[in-house]
């Protein structure tokens, strides 16, 4: 369980640390809590010759409000989500989200930019992103590009960061009164999604679904959005029956996985469980 060896580099600046991803992008990691790499590098299943920390760039590491919105930087760890007074208060889904990952230790060292940049299809983070319609701070050779959650994953552990850019920060909306929460079936043992569903709900002035988004995770190779879901949940009352209708709906057109965690009928079937409970704890909130 020891890795290959390869070089070290920490650099001050994103700059920098763009500048030597570029240099050798062909055989270069970006270290951030390294929660997911150093498994990885441990059983040789990844052997990169250089290794970018970015654990000491300033300025990574906030979370702040800019108007109706809050942006995450990339370094900020799952617990210090779990922690923030202001996630609480304006975006409530991401602390209740990182309470449900693994255990305090990968919390405190495992942060937001790593898990999406990683792009697990079994992460929390990534459905949670989908249901807030979050945008992601890409940084390269070529300046800043902002990228729709929606279009950055692309497959298992795949997404469209090129491998001389960095993830740098996460913008996410105040949630305001809008109704949220996130549901996760994940055996004990490593706490990964088997099924991870994040909803928020926005209510009109006759109580009726206003707006409705909805993240999954788990469940095939990429964390996806249910549309035809949304679409069957917007403009109607949200009674047990018009849930349970949209909720079937759930791996419509999905290739659903099956793996040792359970079959994939078994998967569709607690999809549309989770998805039911997310909706209903969500009301409730
Ligand atoms: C025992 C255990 C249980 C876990 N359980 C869960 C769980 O229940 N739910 C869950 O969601 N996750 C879980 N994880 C994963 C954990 O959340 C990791 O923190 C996360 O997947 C990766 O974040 P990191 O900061 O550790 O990234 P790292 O491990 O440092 O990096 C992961 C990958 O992303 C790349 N990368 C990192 N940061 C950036 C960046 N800013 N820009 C570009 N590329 C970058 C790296 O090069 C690497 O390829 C678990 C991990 C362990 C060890």
């Amino acid at each position: 369980m020891i890795p290959g060896s390869f070089e070290y580099y920490a650099p001050r600046s994103i700059d920098d640390a763009v500048k030597f991803l570029a240099a050798h992008r062909d055989d270069v990691k970006v270290l951030s809590g390294g929660q997911s790499l150093l498994p990885l590098m441990k059983m040789r299943l990844s052997k990169p010759a250089f290794v970018v920390d970015i654990g000491r760039i300033p300025g990574l590491a906030s979370i702040t409000e800019e108007g109706d919105h809050l942006i995450l930087g990339a370094l900020v760890t799952h617990a210090q989500i779990e922690a923030s007074e202001l996630l609480r208060k304006k975006c409530p889904l991401l602390p209740q989200t990182a309470t449900t990952i693994a255990d305090v230790q990968v919390r405190n060292r495992g942060t937001l930019g790593g898990s999406i940049a990683h792009a697990d299809p079994a992460g929390d983070w990534p459905a949670a992103i989908i249901a807030l319609d979050a945008e992601i701070r890409v940084t390269g050779p070529n300046g800043e590009r902002w990228v729709k959650c929606d279009e950055f994953f692309l497959g298992l552990l795949m997404s469209v960061l090129e491998p001389d850019e960095l993830v740098t920060a996460i913008k996410v909306p105040v949630t305001g009164n809008d109704k949220t929460a996130y549901t996760k079936a994940a055996p004990r043992s490593s706490g990964f999604a088997v099924v991870g569903v994040a909803v928020r709900i926005g209510l009109d002035a006759s109580g009726n679904c206003g707006r409705a988004a909805i993240g999954i995770t788990g469940v095939t190779d990429k964390a996806y959005r249910p549309a035809r879901v949304e679409q069957m949940l917007i403009g109607k009352k949200l009674d047990a029956k018009t849930i349970e209708t949209a909720a079937a709906e759930s791996t419509r057109n999905v290739e659903v996985i099956e793996d040792i965690n359970g079959s994939s009928e078994y998967r569709k079937h607690l999809t549309e469980v989770f998805l039911t409970r997310a909706i209903q704890e969500a009301l409730a909130r």
